[in-house]
């Protein structure tokens, strides 16, 4: 029998295997997660609000084991995994407290006796997911798909099944039935046998691009709705008038977060050209005093990327952009060590055409390009295959809020990283994908939008 195994990126040992199950055994769970949708569907929001309350509390009882696997599977430092669990707890409180609203009826006035649009869940919902996040990617479609009445399976990445086993297991513990949500672990080539089964009603999946085209097109061929959360390469313009030191602590979180491992990560920084050099020089002093090193160390800024193969194919990316005319300012060497690290790294002087300009870069790496002015500044923003996440960093919040309306992103921040946030959508644009997840249209991507009239 297939095995996955998860291999410690700080290290490069292996810490567990799990075995793979067959596509026919992923079907049978399929159809459990189908027979249960019967009867859960059924059950109150009250009922199922219950259970959500509960999970939040085993996520917070539980912070540490969940953040020590997380961490050890892809290595982000042990810190930002305890916030990522406690963001877990946050959002299956906010569905728990909220469900009830966002999915209130909606009444609209015609000459009927009564019209109105409802919302009904419509069955099992297959998710595909990434290990950057490896517990909050999945809650942040899990909760919502589970309050509506849907049941989820999931197809989590290879690297991160500990994690997926434990997201499973906090479900049972939370008291949910069996059926509700399911790990399938299975290999990618069998996700199309997933899909096709008939109980199957719809996939919402995070990840790269490649993954993303090639799922939705197995669901077009087989008339299944799809949500797309793909890859970004989000612009940051920096205006003139920016406090610097500000805006250079902003970039330097931003890039290096989640070991530079985050689709809205600040990935390509367009600086008007009055600052340019200010900016690069105190930059480039911030980014290299993060300390990289073990993810468990309470001083690591940024640990290791999540596979060696991602960190070789993230170097591979700045030795080419480097050989196009990319100034490298900082980094870009492979350390000569165990484990998957890359150290902070920064390209200068980057023009469209180059890989760092065109490509999403995955990891420690900030691409810096100068505009000469504002125009010019969103112009190079737009000028990308991709719209995620966008930011304007500013002294003149006003300014920066026109600029962010002509960002061509599904999420556009003034002076603040792009973060998500269950009151408000989370989604993208061009390459980056459609739909959207979170607050109500997050919920309202898997249901019946039902019309009822009654005379
Ligand atoms: P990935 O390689 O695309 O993997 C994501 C998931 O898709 C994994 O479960 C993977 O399984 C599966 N997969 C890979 N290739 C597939 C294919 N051809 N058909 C079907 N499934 C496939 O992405 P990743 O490296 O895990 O994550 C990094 C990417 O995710 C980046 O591009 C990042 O920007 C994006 N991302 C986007 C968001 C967002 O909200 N928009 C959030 C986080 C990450 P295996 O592991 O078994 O290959």
């Amino acid at each position: 029998m297939e095995k996955t195994t998860s291999i410690n990126p700080a290290t490069e040992e292996q810490i567990a295997s799990y075995e793979r199950i067959t596509p026919e055994i992923a079907k049978e769970k399929v159809a459990k997660a189908n027979k249960t949708h019967q009867s859960w569907k059924k059950t109150t929001f009250a009922e199922r609000s219950k259970l959500m309350n509960k999970l939040a509390d085993i996520f917070e009882e539980n912070k540490e084991k969940y953040a020590q696997l997380a961490t050890q599977e892809m290595g982000k430092t042990l810190k930002q995994s305890i916030s990522e669990i406690e963001k877990c707890a946050k959002i299956c409180r906010y569905y728990a407290d909220n469900i009830q609203e966002l999915l209130a009826d909606k009444i609209i006035k015609t000459e009927a006796k009564k019209s109105y649009v409802t919302y009904q869940p419509l069955g099992v919902v297959l998710a595909v997911m990434p290990w950057n996040f490896p517990f909050y990617q999945v809650i942040r479609f899990a909760a919502p798909a589970v309050m509506t009445g849907n049941t989820g399976v999931l197809k989590h990445a290879s690297n991160v099944q500990g994690c997926a086993f434990a997201l499973e297991d906090a479900f049972t513990k939370a008291g949910f039935p069996e059926g509700v949500f399911t790990n399938l672990n299975i290999n990618s080539d069998a996700i199309k046998a997933i899909i096709e089964d008939k109980n199957i009603i719809g996939v919402t999946l995070t990840g790269s691009e490649p993954a993303g085209r090639s799922v939705a097109k197995i669901a077009g061929e087989n008339l299944k709705k799809t949500v797309l959360e793909l890859g970004g390469s989000d612009a940051y313009i920096i205006l003139e008038d920016a406090d610097l030191e500000k805006v250079t602590d902003v970039a330097t979180y931003g890039r290096l977060q989640n070991n530079g491992q985050t689709c809205i990560a600040a990935k390509r920084f367009i600086v008007l050209e009055e600052i340019y050099d200010d900016f690069l020089k105190m930059f480039t002093q911030k980014m290299a005093a993060a300390k990289m090193g073990e993810p468990t160390n309470e001083d690591t800024y940024y640990g290791p990327m999540a596979r060696v193969d991602l960190r070789d194919e993230l170097h591979n990316q700045v030795e080419k952009t480097v050989k196009q005319g990319g100034k490298l300012i900082l980094g870009g060497k492979i350390p000569n060590k165990k484990g998957a690290y890359y150290p902070a790294t920064i390209l200068a002087d980057l023009k469209p055409g180059m890989t760092a300009f065109d490509e999403e870069l995955f990891g420690p790496v900030a691409s810096v390009i100068k505009a000469k002015d504002e125009n010019e500044a969103i112009e190079l923003a737009n000028n990308s295959a991709f719209g995620l996440g966008s930011g304007v960093l500013t002294g003149n919040s006003e300014r920066g809020e026109k600029i962010a309306l002509q960002l061509e992103a599904g999420n556009s921040f003034v002076n603040k990283l792009v973060a998500s946030d269950p009151r408000l959508p989370f989604g993208g644009i061009k390459n980056s994908g459609y739909g959207r997840e979170l607050y109500d249209f997050g919920v309202k991507e898997f249901v019946n939008t039902k019309t009822i009239w009654v005379d």
